[in-house]
């Protein structure tokens, strides 16, 4: 590894780097060309306890902060792997710590952090609806003890390798709410049971592979008590994820954007064209130095959001900053490995067309870089909405 970070978490770095270390390209490959879930990946990393570093130790887990679980990320992206297949559970295991019931979570927490149920599915999007997630049509009716649930998702991920899954649906009609946020709830879902009895999975093949499906729910009902926090309430809870997801994703791009750059200095000082190393030329430096530069800006960004959230501290427009950052310092990165890989950039055993790929991702999902621009136009700096 070429590059180095020196930070307060070099402990982590090592332990997750040496577990990493049993998981070489190959194997991360032969899962992409398969269209695999990593299995073997993500038990090991739960045999490790890394799966329930958020979890408190009070139910059986460490205890720690994002700060911490955004370098977990980072450090599995960029020792060549894919968060992509376990993130959910850390981003999830945020919308249960704060708003959770106590029942709920003595109830689940332990068996999260054994590794007896994993929680890495969330159910928000949808075909019609898009971006605009207050309109969502996924209906949620309370009918003595449960609720019944009827509609759509779309793009939900790893649901056919988790236990659980939050899912977020409207339980009172939007004509019927004084502000469009409202009315929404938020739900565990128990996978199993709910494919057994209403919800049709139907698996999207597309360009990564994060087990992505589409939902249909046909009067799936669920447990009362499988409601999280207040009912109404749920757009509100699911933010408190949804920042904790894009801090998330900025390191896991930043684990990416080292990746890169670690590669392709590598390869271009080795590669002999015109009887010189190619990176002895500053066409090719350059494009490298910027994105080194980028990932290191955005990192910072990232630390910030992090530490806010751990502090309690709002935290919305340095989560968007981070992930708009990190997401375009790895893309660029990503742009210049592929690049300068010449034709070998395009051949699976380099591994660079893989995570090329997977690295897209992030200017689309989990928010795309347009919402995010348009959040800090109005919501930071005053400007005039536009929806
Ligand atoms: C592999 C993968 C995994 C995913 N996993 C999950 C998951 O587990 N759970 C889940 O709930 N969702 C998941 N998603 C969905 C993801 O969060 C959405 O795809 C993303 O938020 C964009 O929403 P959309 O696809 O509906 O795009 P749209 O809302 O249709 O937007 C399309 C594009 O239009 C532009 N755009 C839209 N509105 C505006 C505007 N007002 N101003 C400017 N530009 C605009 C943006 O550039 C945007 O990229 C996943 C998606 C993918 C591809």
């Amino acid at each position: 590894m070429l590059t180095t970070t020196t930070d307060a978490f070099q402990d982590i770095r090592e332990a997750i780097r040496s577990l990493c270390a049993e998981f070489p390209d190959e194997y991360h490959r032969r899962i992409d060309m398969d269209r695999a879930y990593p299995e073997a990946f993500v038990d090991a990393l739960t045999r490790a306890g890394w799966m329930a570093a958020l979890i408190p130790e009070e139910y059986g887990g460490s205890g720690l902060g994002l700060t911490e679980a955004s370098v977990i990320m980072e450090e599995i992206n960029r020792a060549g792997g894919n968060s992509g297949a376990c993130h959910g559970q850390m981003y999830n295991m945020n919308t249960l710590l704060k708003h959770g019931s106590d029942a709920q979570k003595r109830d689940i927490l332990p068996r999260l952090a054994s590794g007896e149920l994993r929680l890495q599915s969330m159910g928000v999007t949808e075909p019609t609806t898009g971006t605009d997630t207050t309109k969502i049509r996924t209906t949620a009716v309370r009918k003595g003890d449960r609720y019944v649930i009827n509609g759509q998702k779309v793009w939900i991920s790893r649901v056919q390798h988790s236990d659980l899954m939050i899912l977020l649906a409207r339980t009172t009609p939007l004509a019927d709410v004084t502000k469009k946020s409202e009315g929404l709830s938020i739900f565990l879902v128990d996978v199993k049971q709910a494919m057994a009895a209403g919800m049709a999975v139907r698996p999207i093949l597309n360009m990564v592979n994060h087990e992505t499906n589409e939902l249909f729910f046909d009067n799936l009902e669920i447990p009362a008590e499988n409601l999280i926090g207040q009912e109404g309430q749920g757009f509100r809870y699911i933010l408190t994820g949804l920042n904790a997801e894009r801090a998330l994703i900025a390191a896991e791009c930043i684990g990416d954007g080292y990746w890169f750059v670690d590669r392709v200095t590598r390869y271009v000082g080795d590669r002999v064209v015109f009887g010189r190393p190619i990176g002895q030329n500053q066409g090719v430096q350059f494009p490298i130095a910027e994105s080194y530069i980028e990932i290191e800006a955005a990192n910072l960004m990232r630390y910030k959001a992090c530490r806010l959230f751990d502090d309690g501290q709002p935290c919305g427009a340095e989560a968007n900053m981070a992930k708009y950052l990190a997401a375009k310092a790895s893309w660029e990165a990503a742009n210049a490995c592929i690049q300068f890989h010449g034709g070998f950039g395009f051949a699976c055993e380099y591994d660079v067309e893989r995570k090329f790929r997977e690295t897209r991702l992030y200017q689309v999902a989990p928010i795309s870089t347009n919402l995010i621009l348009s959040y800090i136009a109005e919501h930071v700096l005053g400007l005039p909405r536009s929806f």
